[in-house]
């Protein structure tokens, strides 16, 4: 069976399947084809942002993992995209920046322990390993220092940005790093 789609625009004459069921309607199927609903379907939800926000907003709390894993694998793959939206983000939010950069800083100071000349070290030497395997490695606290994660060597491992970027601070997520072991005598000046 074909229809036709009243779409002005389209008029095409498609068979049934290319129609979307609409029960409203009076033999069952939506009046334009799926190309056209889908078409005015992005119209709607583009001049209808506001509109759209609070149900946005708990749409993504309900599947908050799955939507972060998702805009964290974009961005991987948007790289470029992904920076621009960041720093637009960055320029207009600058106050929000520096009190996350500090918080950052602050718990990141609170959760570490005294260390002693070895354990700088050694701390110095993981960053430094990072460093050198360039930007597609990240270190990584593996219990994040959000969940209450120490800064300190025995918490901390190198892996790819990537995985550092879906991790996060999840602590599902589990990872498997570059592990380093460490041999102290080699270490002591
Ligand atoms: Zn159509």
């Amino acid at each position: 069976m074909w229809v036709k789609c009243v779409n002005k625009k389209c008029g095409g004459i498609k068979p049934l399947w290319a129609f979307n069921r609409n029960r409203s309607k009076k033999f069952g199927i939506s009046s334009q084809c799926r190309v056209c609903d889908n078409k005015a379907a992005k119209l709607w939800m583009a001049n209808n942002k506001e509109r759209r926000k609070p149900y946005r907003k708990s749409y993504y709390q309900k599947n908050k993992d799955r939507e972060l894993e998702m805009m964290r694998s974009w961005s991987f793959n948007n790289r470029e995209k992904s920076n621009k939206i960041k720093a637009k983000y960055k320029r207009c939010n600058l106050d929000k920046q520096a009190a996350l950069a500090a918080k950052y800083r602050f718990i990141k100071h609170k959760q570490t322990p005294l260390l002693n000349d070895l354990d700088i070290k050694k701390l110095d030497l993981l960053y430094k390993i990072s460093d050198y395997l360039g930007s597609y490695y990240h270190v990584d606290h593996i219990q994040p220092l959000s969940k209450g994660g120490m800064h300190h060597p025995y918490n901390l491992q190198i892996i790819t940005a990537k995985e550092n970027i879906i991790k996060k601070d999840r602590i599902d997520y589990d990872v498997q790093g570059i592990k380093i072991l460490w041999h102290d005598s080699h270490l002591k000046t």
